[in-house]
This record gives C-alpha cells, structure tokens and sequence, in this order.
C-alpha cells in the first residue's frame, strides 16, 4: 500500500457518504438491513410494527444496554484510525455500511443501510465482521446470518473488494445463564449466494410487489408479542 492510498476503512466511510447523500438528493427509500433480518420470520409482524409500534420486551431492553456497554469504545478521528490501519494493526470499531438496489428493467431503487455492532481490521484488511445478541437460549437464526452477510454484501457493493476471506461472527449473550457467552463463525464466501437470493426475496415484499409472508412454524407465533392481536397467527 502506497503512502497516500487509502485504507479500506476511508473507502467505506467516504462511499457511505456519497451514496447517502445521492439517496437523499433522488429521494430513494431507505431500508435498515435489521428490519429485513427482523422479517425473515415473519413480514406480516412488521406491518403490525409499522401500525402499532414496536413493543420492546425485557430481553431488547437488556439487549440495548448490553450493547452500549460492550461496544463502548472511543472512536478517534478518522485520521488517527487511518494511520493505525495503515501500520497494520488490530483496531475494532464500526461505521455505516450501504448501497443501492437497482430492480432491473424497472424504474424502482431502494437504498440498503445499516451498522454492523463491530468491524475488525487487521495487516491493512477488513477481517472479520461481528453482530452481538442477547437471548434466553444459547441459539443462532438464519435471520443473524442473513444480517451479517447483507452487512458483508454492501461493504463489497461499496469497495468493489472480493471478500471471500471476510469472517463473520455472531456472539450469543445468555440472560439466563448469568449472560455468559458463545459465538459462531462463518465466512462470507460461503453463504454469500443464499444471501443474495433471500434479500431479492425480502425486497420483494419491501417494494410492495407481494403480499407479506407468514410464519411456516407455530413456534414463531407462540414468542411473537402481537399474537393477541394478530388475525393471521397460527396458534
Ligand atoms: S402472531 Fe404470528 S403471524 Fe402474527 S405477527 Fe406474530 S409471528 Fe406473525
């Protein structure tokens, strides 16, 4: 890497902006790639977010303050960060990821956003990306994979990068085992293609070109906070 060349990081950072503010400017839709991880389950449950709100149970609240506590790192400025990738160093940190989804042979462009909880670069390199959860049970969804690889998939969108060697990390924190902890890891070359085709899927629904999607499972229905109130559950 040359003297003036930029990190990978800069790239990231520096395409985040232009493509936000080309979102803002063409008022193109924007879509968090948490509420289509969220919908992978359930799309019909977002529609009752949408009308009556999001309900926060004890677990999200936990999960939040988790968050903040875990990922409480200063960040420095841009420059400083830079020159710690640039010497090849370890540094963990985040910022937002994004790109723009064209519907080929329509009209229709939707951007895709959002902030994985941390990125690990090291030796000059994106090398592993990480998603922090709080549950009661020591269990890993499609639906955290399918976030990590959309996070994975607009860092390659935006770098033009090959990340066939990107590891992704999802860490599990207990609340009913004194939060202890366990992870899980995969590499986004192999899940980089299953990925692609449930967010084609999921946009679907997003634009509006189908119905919502219902659970396959009762298992689903029983934990959901709007059973009470929902028409469509299955038990
Ligand atoms: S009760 Fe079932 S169908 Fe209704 S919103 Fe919840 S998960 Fe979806």
């Amino acid at each position: 890497m040359s003297k003036n060349e930029k990190t990978i990081l800069y790239r990231i950072y520096e395409r985040f902006s232009e493509i936000s503010n080309f979102a803002i400017k063409n008022k193109i839709p924007r879509i968090f790639v948490s509420d289509i991880s969220s919908s992978l389950f359930c799309e019909w449950r977002k529609i009752l977010e949408i009308k009556h709100g999001k309900v926060e149970t004890e677990e999200m609240i936990l999960g939040t303050k988790i968050h903040e506590e875990y990922f409480a790192y200063e960040l420095e400025s841009l420059d400083e960060l830079e020159k710690i990738i640039s010497r090849g160093e370890t540094i963990g940190l985040t910022t937002k990821v994004g790109f723009i989804w064209e519907e080929k042979n329509q009209d229709l462009k939707v951007m895709i956003s959002g902030e994985p909880d941390l990125m690990i670069f090291s030796e000059n390199k994106l090398r592993k990306i990480v998603e922090l959860k709080t549950r009661k049970t020591y269990e890993i969804f499609s639906s955290d994979i399918l976030q990590l690889g959309i996070y994975a998939l607009c860092i390659e969108k935006m770098t033009g990068e090959n990340l066939k060697d990107l590891l992704l990390e999802i860490r599990v924190k207990v609340v009913a085992d004194n939060l202890k902890e366990f992870s899980q890891n995969f590499y986004y070359k192999d899940i980089r293609d299953g990925i692609l085709d449930e967010l084609k899927s999921s946009l679907d629904f997003w634009l509006g070109k189908r119905e919502p999607k219902i659970p396959t499972s009762k298992n689903i229905c029983l934990s959901c906070y709007f059973r009470e109130i929902c028409n469509r559950k299955l038990v």
